[in-house]
């Protein structure tokens, strides 16, 4: 826990608390013990095993969901340390924030929405709050992790409006009401957003290179790559071509990340105006965590790139297409013979293809894969 708290900064001792009343649990303040459920919980284990960009088994050094939520963990905690925000809350949301990921990345996710179009949708800021809310199964006295409405705010980052109405019925005064009523979330939540994009953007690069996929020259391309390519091959000329990438990127995300606290800071000073402002004048400000016009737009025009050359590359086209067929499979399999599910999920319920879908979405790369082997025959992939 930080020494000292922003005015700001989402106070552990104000929370407004769990769904379920909890007794507190010192020395941990309540965004702690929310870290801790999460790390201890079978969702947050099964990121290791999930697609970010590459598929899991294409190589031992890419990112996963895992290193990419401790990634995001890690920008998200130095920057709150610097602003005086609450660096616990910001590790919990961080370590939650793409519990709902299917396997296979985007492409799992487009082939659950397809299937379940007809009968409320799929999406996975809604699914990582499905799992902390309702899936994990490990505590006598709830379903779920019951955690901080706090925590749960940061995961609920994106919601249709529809999915925002539905969820309202059940919670009044939940994480889905800004969705509604407008309003923001807590700088802890809005910082997880901001350092999960600079870190994809930042990683994706990397790892992109080192697939082959894409090429450092093609990467120069995008101005500000090539501008701090030249400082670093001014510092150090003759670094071998990996080194000079990663110090390339190194630079970056640390010029990011200054510019990320220094725009912030003013962007509260702004709208603080000397007066009070407190957690709850945040929620009805308008978003300050952000990037200056000129990094954002540099930050932009890198995710285009990685957007064009990268994530539209087509042997990830191809690998994304049967990917998104094994999953269609999947769900078609257990929507006909729910018994092949296993029995947590088979023991039937009151929305069958909700229960599929919960299924097919928790399931790790390799576990799918095998399961489209046992239950089609059929092999896509070479394990
Ligand atoms: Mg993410």
């Amino acid at each position: 826990m930080n020494a000292t708290l922003a005015p700001w900064a989402s106070d552990p001792h104000r929370s407004r608390g769990r769904r379920i009343a909890e007794a507190p649990s010192p020395p941990r303040t309540e965004h702690q013990r929310d870290r801790d459920r999460i790390v201890h919980s079978n969702a947050f284990r099964r990121l290791v095993y999930k697609t970010q960009v590459f598929i899991n088994h294409e190589g031992d050094l890419f990112r996963t969901r895992l290193t990419h939520s401790l990634e995001v963990a890690q920008l998200g905690r130095s920057v709150a340390r610097t602003l005086g925000l609450n660096e616990d809350l910001v590790e919990a949301i961080a370590l939650a924030h793409d519990l709902g990921h299917t396997p296979f990345g985007h492409a799992g996710q487009d082939a659950l929405q397809a299937c379940m179009a007809e009968h409320g949708g799929f999406e996975h800021n809604l699914q990582s709050l499905r799992v902390v809310d309702r899936l994990e199964a490990r505590y006598a006295a709830f379903d779920g992790l019951n955690l901080s409405f706090e925590t749960r705010e940061g995961i609920l980052k994106h919601c249709s409006r529809r999915h925002a109405e539905r969820l309202l019925a059940d919670e009044p005064d939940g994480p889905a009401a800004r969705f509604v009523h407008g309003g923001s979330p807590s700088l802890e939540a809005q910082l997880v957003n901001l350092a999960d994009e600079l870190a994809y953007s930042a990683h994706d690069a990397d790892d992109g290179v080192r697939s082959g996929l894409i090429t450092l020259d093609q990467l120069l391309a995008v101005p500000l790559m090539a501008r701090h390519h030249a400082a670093v091959q001014a510092a150090h000329p003759g670094l071998d071509a990996r080194r000079r990438l990663y110090e390339t990127l190194r630079r970056l995300l640390s010029e990011q990340i200054d510019d990320l606290v220094e725009h912030t800071r003013a962007a509260i000073a702004d709208a603080a105006g000397g007066g009070a402002f407190d957690a709850d004048a945040v929620r009805r400000a308008r978003p300050l965590v952000g990037l200056s016009t000129a990094r954002r737009d540099e930050s932009l025009a890198l995710k285009r790139f990685l957007f064009a050359e990268l994530y539209r590359h087509p042997q990830v086209v191809q690998r994304t297409g049967l990917a998104r067929q094994m999953l269609s499979d999947l769900f078609a399999a257990y929507r006909q013979a729910p018994q092949e599910m296993s029995p947590d999920y088979a023991r039937g319920s009151q929305d069958p293809l909700r229960t599929v879908a919960d299924y097919v979405a928790g399931m790790t790369d390799r576990f799918a894969m095998r399961e489209h082997q046992r239950l089609t025959g059929q092999r896509l992939f070479e394990l």
